[in-house]
């Protein structure tokens, strides 16, 4: 053999290798918020919808990165069916401000391009989640909030809904209970909801997304961390990709989803223990609230919460599946 044929195989080889080990390997994460879910809190068909939904979610997911979709179209898709879905506090079925009125937050972040959207204090967006991503395609800003975030929404063809297409009787109860009481931290403690997804792709592109009503009970115009890039939401190539949900004032101020991104990058520690260092740690020991859902770049994952349970679930290439809801299953 020439040695031109012989450099030609082995070009090859290396070409089919590659693409074999980019292949291979997917994995997608979901959670539906973080808070004091326990058995006795939730009646067990409640907490059947819960699992069967995520189970759904989880098998979109897996069908777009099975096909070869990428984690970013991925990340929007299932999380956009969780905004659909009244069960979680996010889209319809978002939480209740101060005001009575629902406030969403969310954004989006691309591993591969570094680029982010996200809109914030949106009232009459359907699915915030692809505002955000239209912010970050369309826009050459990274946050858009309130009624501009709600024009340029419009303008992108994004369907505008009334602000009643929100509502639930659930969440219209937490608020009125959450009124009656001096600290209605308590409350919130127990419904969270926010939802969130973090993915793997093929081409060993990550992705994160999260959107939220927010907190029960906010102030009018409060912001927490899911729209805020490095807090709610990060996703870098090189390390992993994150999505948080809890009490978003401790993770704005701890910036976690970035802290648990830089312990990868900078002091080389694996994605389970940046994530415990932050949530099981750093923030218990402030009294914050919460939990993130994660996946680096070689396709482990970590669903690492400090509360008494964490809505969640995982798929991985070959169909591995699981949902959880307490922190003992
Ligand atoms: N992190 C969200 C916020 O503070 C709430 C949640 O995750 O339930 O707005």
């Amino acid at each position: 053999m020439k040695l031109y044929q012989h450099i030609f195989i082995c070009i090859i080889l290396l070409i089919g290798t590659g693409l074999y080990a980019q292949n291979g390997k997917y994995a997608l994460v979901i959670h539906g918020g973080a808070g004091n879910i326990r058995p006795e809190n939730l009646q067990a068909e409640v907490a059947t919808s819960y699992e069967a939904k995520l189970k759904e979610v989880l098998r979109l997911g897996d069908s777009i990165l099975c096909a070869g979709g990428t984690s970013f179209d991925a990340v929007e898709a299932c999380i956009r069916m969780m905004e659909d879905c009244p069960l979680f506090n996010a889209g319809k079925g978002a939480v209740f401000n101060a005001e009575g009125k629902n406030e969403m937050d969310a954004s989006v972040m691309d591993g591969k391009t570094g680029l982010a959207g996200a809109v914030a204090g949106v009232t009459t967006i359907k699915n915030p989640i692809s505002a955000a991503r239209s912010v970050m395609e369309k826009s050459q800003h990274v946050m858009l909030s309130g009624k501009g975030a709600e024009i340029f929404a419009a303008s992108q063809g994004l369907e505008i809904v009334a602000q009643d297409y929100f509502f639930t009787r659930e969440r219209w109860n937490d608020y009125l209970k959450a009124r009656q009481k001096a600290d209605s931290l308590e409350l919130i403690d127990k419904k969270h909801g926010t939802v969130g997804c973090v993915a793997l792709d093929k081409y060993g592109n990550l992705a994160a997304g999260t959107s939220t009503g927010g907190m029960t009970m906010k102030k009018y115009g409060r912001i927490g961390d899911s729209p805020i890039i490095g807090a709610g939401t990060y996703a870098d190539n090189n390390t992993c990709a994150v999505s948080a949900t809890g009490h978003g004032e401790f993770f704005i101020r701890n910036v976690v989803a970035y802290d648990i991104s830089a312990l990868m990058k900078y002091k080389g520690l694996s994605l389970l223990d940046a994530t415990n260092e932050v949530i099981m740690k750093k923030l218990k020991s402030q009294g914050g609230n919460g939990g993130v859902i994660a996946v680096d770049k070689n396709g482990n994952i970590a669903m690492t919460f400090n509360t008494a349970g964490m809505f969640r679930g995982y798929v991985k290439a070959g169909g591995e599946m699981k949902v959880a809801l307490f922190s003992d299953n």
